[in-house]
């Protein structure tokens, strides 16, 4: 008798791995995951604590006061917002719905993993196209796009390489994608970008029928627990999603406390002053250590430990994962980037004012005992 068998492609896949979360040390440092040091808007928490007494109930399917809350913030259609327990949701739903057996999903090469991932549970084929200085390339995208492509991802600004596509270039991408093709810009960490060179594909999904924009609340409001996520639809695009999300799939919860975090505009700048000032601070201070630091316009740093492995005479994977290591027994978490294939470097998010001098010095105390 035959066993009980996965679709072909499931068992390719290579299981996601986030972030770490637990170390032994008195006080832990957490920058594995791109969280808000911050944590939420009070107002979230509050709305998310009044629900306590409401828990037997079914949460509104239709996410409607949370849809309207977006839909104030960002000047949009409600009717166009999908909701999502977290935009990873969000993600598979609509690898699902778009692609299967025989089709490509297409990707930049250092682009968030999760697109893979979904793709290939789906049973379709992820491609991923070169990117250039670790950048997406929309030219190297539009040359992989085939007659199986059937939906085009791309992480604005990206993790984990924190750079981005101008929005000259995004529209450039969108104008030249065949129409068959769902271009779906993952913007999760917009909030944090003031570059007027950027877009987050807001604009271009106004008026196309194939541009999807998804955002998340995982990442500068502070409610990752939560899991929540939301995307800016065509409407042909929005009904397809409302037809295959379970119709429960956003908690009330999460609903109550995303409409309160997104509403409360004055500490969601206050988390991007924190996080760009930090990172521009951090970057600052690991160049003057002699590490090669990816420019980025997100809560996180790329850090490359080549430069400095090459000039000891040392494997690069290795001094990024001895620094690791180093920095995990001092009680500091950051990411390896093996599964991102940047072996020899670390990703590194925003933490506390408290804690980036220390993260600092920690790796400061690294280099010269490696030394
Ligand atoms: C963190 C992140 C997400 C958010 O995922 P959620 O499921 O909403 O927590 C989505 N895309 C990228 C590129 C991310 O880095």
């Amino acid at each position: 008798m035959a066993l009980p068998t996965p679709r072909p492609g499931v068992l390719e896949i290579a299981p996601y791995i986030g972030g770490e979360s637990r170390a032994d040390a008195e006080r832990v440092i957490r920058l594995a995951s791109n969280e808000s040091p911050l944590g939420p808007s009070p107002q979230a928490v509050a709305a998310y604590s009044d629900l306590a007494g409401a828990l037997h109930r079914y949460p509104d399917g239709g996410a409607v006061a949370l849809r309207a809350a977006i839909a104030a913030r960002h000047d949009l259609d409600p009717a166009r917002i999908v909701c999502g327990a977290g935009s990873d949701e969000l993600i598979a739903l609509l690898i699902n719905a778009y692609a299967g057996p025989g089709d490509e999903v297409l990707h930049s090469a250092h682009g968030f993993l999760m697109y893979a991932i979904s793709a290939k549970a789906a049973g379709a084929r992820p491609v991923a196209a070169p990117e250039t200085d670790l950048c997406a390339d929309v030219d190297v995208l539009l040359e992989h796009v085939s007659a199986r492509t059937r939906l085009v991802f791309l992480a604005n600004p990206n993790n984990p390489t924190g750079s981005f596509v101008s929005a000259a270039a995004l529209a450039r991408l969108r104008g030249d994608l065949p129409e068959h093709v769902l271009l779906v810009v993952d913007a999760a960490y917009a909030e944090y970008v003031s570059d007027n060179a950027y877009s987050s594909g807001m604009e271009l999904v106004h008026d196309a029928t194939n541009v999807v924009m998804t955002r998340t609340f995982s990442k500068i409001y502070g409610l990752s627990a939560l899991r929540l996520g939301w995307a800016y639809c065509p409407p042909p695009v929005a009904d397809v999603l409302n037809r295959v999300r379970g119709p429960f799939n956003v908690s009330t919860p999460a609903q109550a406390a995303g409409a309160a975090a997104i509403a409360d505009t004055a500490f969601t700048e206050a988390a991007r002053v924190h996080a760009v000032g930090w990172r521009d601070w951090t970057a600052g201070r690991l160049r003057d250590l002699g590490l090669t630091v990816h420019p980025s316009i997100a809560n996180f740093l790329l850090i490359d430990f080549s430069g400095v492995a090459d000039s000891r005479g040392g494997r690069p994977e290795k001094l990024a994962e001895v620094a690791r290591l180093w920095l995990k027994q001092r009680g500091i978490l950051v990411r390896q980037m093996g599964a991102y294939g940047l072996p020899h470097c670390l990703r590194m998010s925003i933490g506390t004012a408290e804690d980036m001098p220390a993260v600092v010095d920690a790796v400061g105390a690294f280099l010269g005992e490696a030394a």
